[in-house]
């Protein structure tokens, strides 16, 4: 068989069934990037689906159905493949880990130990040449969107998540990544032409409905929790000073649910809440344990007394920086600052991505890239 048939073959494969690699895994990891477009069809199909919207219109039912599956996915997004698979900031039983991924897959983010390998390595990696998705050493675009588009990136790499890949039934929904998306998409266009049939007050129907609640919602989230890969890295105050570039910002959090509190969560990975104080608002870690009351899940783990404490000092000298450096700024610079903060951060990635930044020095030996720190021994939460 030639071999860009037997390469195309292989792809339209790749569709059903993420794990079959031909080539071998290793040898496509170790690839350079390269987007690899084919294999991304199914993605550009989620992002032109939302174009859909012409033919259908839109009625007051589907455009809240695509806001509410927005926000309870992104809270799947950052309390499951997060907060769970990546970092083990709780504990949960076997089934309700199982139930966990499955609401997982209705993401449509490829499977939560894809999900979780990319992250550990993002952690060890951070801002630095191995980072698949840094805005500084790769630009914005990249660091956003292009990182997943790429060839190398699609295989899991299974020894980076052993705690996770000894349940088959995990293994089975991360290989047959497209199984629930699939289920979750016909399941909308099911409901849709249900009420379209049985409740016409709502002016919905099957179609518009997945417009709304699948594509447009779907890929909404994307860019959503897409934004943490790309503007938390740029945009926001840096209370500990990480060997990375991660940054936290309030509208960030709003935005994906407490995930906007990237700094903290870099310093700290193993905590449940990325929001150390009631005013960081955090949404996740308040479903989280809310759900904790349940029994459902249980071990959420907190911040240690040293890791507040460090960021108090590093807020007070800060403060105190600020101050005394206000006298001396520009006026016009300063507010120039305050109005475009996103657009002078992406500016600055960009002139980067082709003068990659050496990554700040931890200035503490507490803090690890390790994502081993899984195995830190939990502590009580107190909660908020
Ligand atoms: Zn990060
Ligand atoms: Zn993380």
């Amino acid at each position: 068989m030639p071999r860009r048939l037997h390469s195309t073959l292989s792809t339209l494969v790749q569709w059903f069934d993420a794990d079959y690699q031909p080539e071998g895994a290793d040898a496509v990891r170790n690839a350079p990037d390269k987007v690899d477009w084919l294999r991304c069809i199914p993605f550009i199909v989620l992002h032109l689906g939302c174009l859909g919207v012409i033919w259908t219109g839109a009625s007051a039912f589907a455009v809240w159905t695509a806001v509410a599956l927005y926000f309870m996915r992104m809270a799947t997004v950052t309390g499951v493949y997060h907060r769970y698979f990546s970092h083990k900031t709780y504990t949960t039983s076997r089934p309700m880990q199982f139930v966990l991924a499955l609401c997982g897959g209705t993401t449509v983010q490829r499977g939560p130990l894809w999900w979780a390998y990319h992250h550990r390595h993002h952690h060890q990696h951070s801002d630095g040449p191995e980072d698949a998705h840094s805005p500084h050493v790769h630009g914005f675009l990249w660091s956003h969107i292009g990182w997943i588009t790429s060839r190398r990136n699609f295989p899991t790499d299974y020894s980076k998540v052993r705690d996770l890949d000894k349940f088959p039934e995990l293994v089975f929904l991360n290989r047959f990544d497209a199984v629930v998306p699939v289920l979750f998409a016909l399941g909308i266009f099911g409901l849709g032409s249900f009420l379209g049939a049985h409740a016409p007050g709502l002016h919905t129907n099957g179609w518009q409905l997945l417009v709304w609640g699948f594509f447009i919602s779907t890929t909404a989230l994307f860019h959503g929790t897409s934004c943490i890969n790309s503007m938390a890295h740029l945009m926001g105050r840096r209370r500990y000073k990480t060997e990375d570039d991660s940054r936290n910002s309030f509208i960030l959090a709003i935005v994906t649910l407490g995930e906007g509190w990237h700094n903290n969560h870099h310093r700290y990975q193993s905590s449940t809440r990325n929001g150390f104080y009631w005013w960081e608002i955090d949404i996740t870690y308040y479903l989280l344990k809310t759900l904790s009351w349940t029994g459902l899940i249980w071990g959420l783990k907190a911040v240690p007394a040293s890791v507040l404490e460090e960021g108090e000092r590093s807020d007070h000298h800060d403060s105190v920086l600020a101050a005394s450096r206000a006298q001396h700024v520009h006026p016009e610079y300063s507010s120039l600052k305050r109005i475009v903060p996103a657009a002078a951060a992406i500016a600055v990635a960009t002139v980067n991505a082709t003068h990659p930044v050496v990554p700040r020095r931890a200035e503490s030996h507490e803090i690890s890239r390790d994502p081993s720190s899984l195995s830190e021994a939990p502590l009580h939460d107190r909660g908020p």
